[in-house]
């Protein structure tokens, strides 16, 4: 845990007693805070009195009191209205803040120089995320990871100076963190989300750009224009910008050439890593992810031998193109976080032959959006409450059945797949759908899956994300 001590002997509220919430509430107690904490589930207020924290509603506390009020990113802090917990803290006007906040203050405090790459963007940053501490670790740096993945950010070790920080961000953290200041600060892509709880997408957007504008070197993927034009603004304000595209060439900065990394000075290019044959990595999408990751390494100066060896050697994260198995010329990929049309392309993408599982709780625009993919489907096995509306749209352009169940549907795939004599095949879950019709949550979709593959007779399991 990292004790909160720049709020040491002051009066701090809280209001969101998750996970996070409870974490952060510690260690600001721990620093020496006097906190007070609230939430609207009683459940959770109980949990956190249980262990210690003094709650009480904040609708009746003496606001004037408090130097800061600490809100859980799930809280709406401006839309589609501010909470009453955030309309009380403006009134009297005490800073709102979160718990990434808290963390760039302590480093601040104990371990100024300590590494912290910080990373966003609408897609790709869990990835990301564990790519880059994963290559930090393996090339033997002290390294902590966390944020949005893994582990609440003030329950990681201390700074100190030689440790590095991977912490992902979301817009809703990055907007609960003014002082937010990494050494190397990736925004990897933007395009239209969470859109409920931030207006427009100009002010999305200008939330994901202060994790940039913030960093004393800024790593962005400029392959959609709302990114290529805050890289622009940044670099015309003096910042230090490196650019990534994951398809074009770029005067300087990093780019993807097929597989192969490149990084471009002044219009000439070398070669600096390389994808060809690491199964975790596959698809452009990934490109940008390892390009952002490279960008990253190489600002806090690792060397290119360490970068390959840790790009080789990533694992993967569960249920994103996960692979789980393979029998002979058939692989099996768990992509069950792909929990729409948009989320499954860069799957559908990254495949030529592929026996497709979707299906689930249909999103609106179904999978009308992945037409584009639909020459390189063998075969469609639909479940769930989606399977009527996705063999409509399937039609004749792709063969299908009805498959109903998960376990259906991997079986005859299994057996399709295996009697299909054109070279290398997936048996791919990217069910383009929520699944909660008939799984808890992706995850749970996703382990039914793997158990799924691997009870076939002779599929081996592929080491990699538990
Ligand atoms: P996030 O943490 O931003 O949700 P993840 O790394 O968990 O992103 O990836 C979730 C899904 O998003 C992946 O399964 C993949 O389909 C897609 N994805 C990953 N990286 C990218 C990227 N750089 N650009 C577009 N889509 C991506």
């Amino acid at each position: 845990m990292i004790p909160a001590a720049s709020f040491a002997g002051k009066h701090v509220s809280l209001f969101g007693l998750g996970g996070s919430g409870i974490a952060t509430a510690r260690a600001l107690i721990e620093g020496g805070a006097d906190v007070l904490a609230w939430d609207d589930n009683p459940d959770s207020v109980a949990k956190a009195a249980a262990t210690g924290i003094a709650t009480a509603d904040l609708r009746g506390a003496d606001w004037a009191k408090f130097s800061a009020f600490v809100l859980s990113p799930g809280v709406p802090l401006t839309h589609p209205k501010p909470h009453w917990t955030v309309e009380l803290a403006k009134g009297a006007g005490v800073e709102v803040i979160g718990d990434i906040e808290l963390f760039c203050r302590e480093r601040i405090l104990q371990a100024p120089t300590a590494p912290f790459i910080a990373i966003t963007g609408t897609n790709g940053k869990s990835t990301t995320t564990a790519l880059t501490a994963h290559i930090l670790k393996s090339a033997g740096r002290d390294t902590q990871m966390g944020g949005n993945i893994g582990r609440a950010v003030m329950t990681l070790d201390p700074p100190k100076p030689d440790r590095h920080y991977v912490v992902e961000c979301s817009s809703y953290q990055i907007d609960l963190a003014p002082s937010i200041n990494p050494t190397a600060g990736i925004l990897l892509n933007l395009t239209p989300d969470h859109l409920d709880r931030h207006g427009t997408m100009q002010h999305y957007a200008s939330i994901k750009e202060r994790l940039v504008a913030g960093s004393e070197t800024a790593i962005i993927g400029i392959d959609d224009s709302w990114c290529a034009q805050i890289a622009e603004r940044l670099e015309r304000a003096g910042r230090q910008v490196i650019r990534i595209s994951k398809r074009l060439p770029l005067t300087d900065g990093y780019f993807a050439d097929g597989t192969n990394l490149m990084e471009a000075v002044h219009g000439r290019y070398s070669k600096v890593a390389f994808l060809e044959g690491i199964g975790s990595l596959r698809g452009q999408h990934n490109a940008q992810n390892a390009l952002a990751a490279v960008a990253a390494c190489l600002k806090v100066g690792l060397d290119l031998g360490e970068i390959q060896s840790g790009l080789e050697s990533f694992p993967g994260l569960a249920h994103r193109m996960e692979q789980v198995g393979r029998k002979d010329h058939v692989l099996f990929v768990n992509d069950s976080k792909a929990t729409n049309a948009d989320a499954a392309a860069p799957a559908l993408s990254s495949f030529p032959r592929i026996y497709w599982i979707a299906g689930g709780l249909p999103k609106e625009g179904g999978i009308e959006p992945l037409r584009g993919f639909f020459p390189r489907i063998a075969k469609a096995y639909l479940i769930g409450e989606a399977a009527p509306a996705f063999s409509a749209t399937l039609g004749e352009a792709v063969p299908y059945e009805i498959s109903g169940t998960l376990a259906a549907a991997v079986d005859h795939a299994a057996h399709d797949a295996a009697r299909d004599d054109s070279g290398e095949v997936v048996v791919l879950l990217s069910p383009a759908c929520a699944s909660f019709d008939q799984f808890k949550n992706f995850e749970v979709r996703g382990e039914a899956f793997r158990q799924a593959a691997s009870a076939i007779d002779g599929v081996k399991p592929i080491g990699g994300a538990r």
